[in-house]
């Protein structure tokens, strides 16, 4: 992010008690929250538009988790992320794709009147004075209180070996049903590798996934460590089965491209050859590598935060989303990460001296308010 000096900075055109960056299920997650504590001047930006990162999955990529419309007993859908929604309820459907996904948040944002700013791409941040300077190519924004909330897919990660360059990161692809080829070889088996995998594998491709570790058998029940229900029932289909082969413990060294053909290299020299783009599912970079120097860093890299999700360095600077990390909690699924927009709402709320008593009430209600992470932890047999 540029440092810039005063002389540089745009034009500053409106002042707020909080900005909340990036309009994905975090950020109008939070942006519920906030407007539920009585919060009224605040503004909700992104880059693009509502949900746009979810409009961006590929055509045929679906939820993992289940939404299923069980709020009547207060339990709250899955994928919902705001007390008393449920994208069961209102779309039917039980694994949305990221586009369906991308139109209920639309949808969302339209019923609660979220103060929405698009098309504004903030490209460098500055505290001067008590204030936060959120800096586009044509104004700068003034905010109290900054929630970053711009995810991990539009900052996907390229794997980290020689020639990643030459292969197309999963993020990219608009629909694997109109990929040129017929074999396909992915580096990386967690979900995006296994669901690209499915995908291809269906349209009657031959598909080789090679992952550094096992995803496939890891025994944790978290989510986020190891694969989710419905991608291991994905694996039991007959034309995953017959044209999908795991390669687990194989960790690509290199990729080069010679003549019209692609020779994937592992540590142990051994060499996979394609004639089609090798795919990258290596995950994601992550934003708060974007806004770095407004957290301390942990030792795992994610940005270090006070119990509040602000930051431990800069007041009125928190952070919502997948890359919310407590000790060895990852909040990385929005049934995990919801659970926390009711700690910064409130945190914020009351640093403008605002009541939150029934708020909070009212989110805890719903299993919406997670401040005593001692729960968490993983699914034990014998428990
Ligand atoms: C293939 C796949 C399947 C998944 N399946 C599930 C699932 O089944 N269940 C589940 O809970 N999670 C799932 N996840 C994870 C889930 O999608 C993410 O955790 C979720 O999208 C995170 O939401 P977010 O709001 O933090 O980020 P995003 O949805 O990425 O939203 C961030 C927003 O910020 C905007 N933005 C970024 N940078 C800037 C900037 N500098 N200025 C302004 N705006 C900016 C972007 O345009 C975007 O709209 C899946 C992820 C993938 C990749």
């Amino acid at each position: 992010m540029a440092t810039g000096d005063d002389n540089a900075l745009p034009e500053i055109t409106e002042s707020y008690d909080v900005i909340v960056v990036g309009a994905g299920a975090a950020g109008v997650g939070v942006a519920i929250a906030i407007q539920h504590t009585g919060i009224k001047n605040f503004l909700l930006v992104d880059r693009e538009s509502v949900g746009a990162s979810f409009a961006s999955w590929p055509d045929e990529t679906r939820f993992i988790t289940p939404s299923f419309p069980s709020n009547s007993i207060g339990m709250l859908d899955l994928n919902s992320i705001a007390i008393g929604v449920s994208p069961a309820f209102s779309m039917r459907i039980e694994h949305p794709t990221g586009k369906e996904f991308a139109t209920h948040l639309q949808s969302l944002a339209d019923y609660f009147e979220l103060p929405v700013k698009d098309k504004t791409d903030i490209i460098a941040i500055e505290k001067h004075e008590e204030v936060f300077h959120l800096k586009t190519n044509s104004e700068t924004l003034i905010a109290k209180n900054i929630v970053w909330a711009a995810g991990e897919y539009q900052y996907p990660t390229q794997g980290g070996f020689i020639g990643s360059e030459l292969c197309i990161h999963t993020s990219s692809v608009e629909r694997y049903g109109e990929m040129d080829g017929d074999d396909f070889l992915i580096i990386g088996g967690y979900e995006s590798g296994i669901d690209a995998a499915y995908h291809l594998a269906r349209n009657g491709n031959n598909v080789q996934v090679l992952d550094a570790n096992c995803p496939w058998s890891e025994e944790s029940s978290d989510p986020s460590i190891a694969l989710s229900t419905f991608s291991f029932e994905r694996m039991l289909d007959d034309k995953f089965k017959s044209n999908v082969e795991l390669y687990a413990e194989t960790r690509v060294k290199s990729v080069t491209l010679e003549g019209n053909t692609y020779h994937v290299t592992t540590e142990d020299d051994t060499i996979f050859e394609t004639k089609t783009q090798p795919l990258l599912a290596t995950g994601f970079d992550g934003s708060h590598k974007f806004v770095s120097h407004l957290f301390e860093e942990r030792p795992d890299g994610f940005p270090s935060l006070t119990e509040q999700d602000e930051s431990t360095i800069v007041p009125g600077m928190f952070l919502c989303g997948p890359s919310v990390r407590h000790d060895g909690h990852i909040f990385c699924f929005i049934f995990k990460f919801r659970q926390r927009f009711a700690i910064v709402a409130q945190a914020i709320a009351s640093s403008f001296k605002l009541p939150t008593e029934e708020f909070i009430e009212a989110y805890k209600g719903w299993g919406m308010y997670l401040d005593d992470l001692s729960c968490c932890g993983q699914e034990c047999l014998s428990c």
